[in-house]
């Protein structure tokens, strides 16, 4: 009968005989998994040619010898052979190693399974009858697809406790990545602010811990030094803390210092990154942040520090600016920036709530736009972009 086992194979000599493609696929495999592979062959195709020059695998050339089982934990034979891997397997099995062999696993006396791996969950797949590598493919595809769909509960059992800052991308559940949802899905608690993809909070399981920091109107933020105590507490009690955070953690989200707080505590910190809303929400408004021929380089900023002299030199070369939290700004900014000589009629696009039903693009001169902006009721949260590649049209075949 054929079980399944999870073994270690890290610095443990295998030995791959066959030196063609279906070889090169097994040695990329087991170098992944940090093997010492030893490849025997007269000859090699490209692939194995150019690991073994890079040093990454070794080569005894010439044909397969019983000698060459010599120290090895497991054997692989890949030889087009059948004979030959059919003496192989033999001795193997005499010296009591594992062997898969390739073309006949009914001749080895191991499997090698269709594998998938989600953080640090590995499922294999073995057909336990003759092999059959397409439907093994298909069912991992399968539980691969699911696996990644966040929808499995993926929260530890035994866990010793740990922080992992997931950047939500701009507000879509869409746009957070698959190493974010993930990350969800194994949360004991989720410490969230208000902008990014909240929505996704409603998928996880009713026991998850949600614990809301973010501002929201009427109600003051929890302050930074609080949610860094509430992140470490969580994690010392032995539980997945999950910091979910609107766009980028390091962009204007203050994840370095929960990064710091968490170190200094001695708490296991990971950072996910996210699609950050200076690049996301002008993308999704149909606003290139770089087009060639128009311009080449952008510079974020956030609005909070006002008009400062390397964006006043970004609009002077005719650069991007993107700001952030710039909507109560803006008046002062753009007076700064005429004042300063900056050309009137750049173009200014303003996009409130990227990534969301009430996405909304206001477009003005940079001498009209305050006076649009407070017109049409500009609110936060939205990003603001200023040059050239903000003008109407632009993408307009
Ligand atoms: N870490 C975040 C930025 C946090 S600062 C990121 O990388 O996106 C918060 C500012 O981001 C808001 O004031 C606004 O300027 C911008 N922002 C975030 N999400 C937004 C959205 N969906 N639409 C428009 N602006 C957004």
């Amino acid at each position: 009968m054929t079980v399944l086992l999870g073994i270690e194979l890290t610095g443990r000599r295998v030995l791959v005989a066959g030196g063609g493609p279906v070889a090169a696929r097994r040695v990329q495999a087991l170098r992944v998994a940090g093997a010492d592979v030893l490849v025997v062959a007269p000859q090699l195709c490209e692939e194995l040619a150019e690991l073994v020059e890079d040093r990454v695998v070794r080569w005894r050339c010439g044909d397969v010898q019983e000698h060459d089982l010599d120290g090895a934990w497991l054997v692989q034979t890949a030889t087009g052979d059948r004979t030959v891997d059919a003496t192989v397997a033999g001795w193997a099995e005499a010296r009591r190693t594992w062997c898969v062999t390739a073309g006949d696993v009914s001749v080895g006396t191991a499997r090698t399974p269709a594998v998938t791996q989600t953080g640090d969950v590995l499922v294999g797949v073995v057909s336990t009858g003759a092999a059959d590598p397409t439907r093994s493919t298909r069912v991992r595809d399968h539980l691969a697809a699911t696996l990644r769909s966040g929808a499995v509960d993926l929260r530890r059992r035994r866990s010793s406790g740990r922080v992992v800052l997931v950047g939500g991308g701009p507000g879509d559940v869409d746009l957070l990545t698959l190493r974010g949802r993930r990350a969800l899905a194994e949360a004991d608690v989720v410490v969230t602010d208000r902008l990014g993809p909240t929505a996704v909070l409603d998928e996880l399981p009713a026991d998850v811990e949600v614990v809301h920091v973010g501002k929201t109107s009427g109600h003051h933020p929890v302050p930074q030094a609080e949610i860094e105590r509430i992140l470490v507490e969580r994690a010392q009690r032995g539980q997945t803390v999950v910091r979910l955070k609107g766009g980028d953690p390091f962009v204007f989200g203050r994840g370095g210092e929960e990064v710091l707080a968490c170190r200094d505590a001695g708490v296991p910190v990971e950072v996910v990154p996210g699609v950050s809303s200076a690049m996301s929400v002008p993308a999704l408004a149909g606003i290139p942040l770089t087009h060639r021929g128009v311009t080449t380089s952008f510079h974020v900023l956030s609005g909070h520090d006002g008009l400062t002299p390397a964006a006043r030199q970004v609009l002077h070369d005719g650069a991007t600016l993107v700001v952030l939290m710039g909507v109560s700004m803006l008046p002062e900014m753009v007076a700064e920036a005429l004042a300063d000589g900056v050309d009137p009629a750049l173009p200014v696009a303003i996009v409130e709530n990227g990534a969301t039903p009430r996405q909304r693009v206001t477009r003005a001169r940079l001498d009209e736009v305050v006076a649009r902006a407070s017109e049409v009721g500009v609110q936060a949260p939205a990003v603001i972009v200023i040059g050239a590649v903000a003008a109407e049209g632009l993408l307009d075949g």
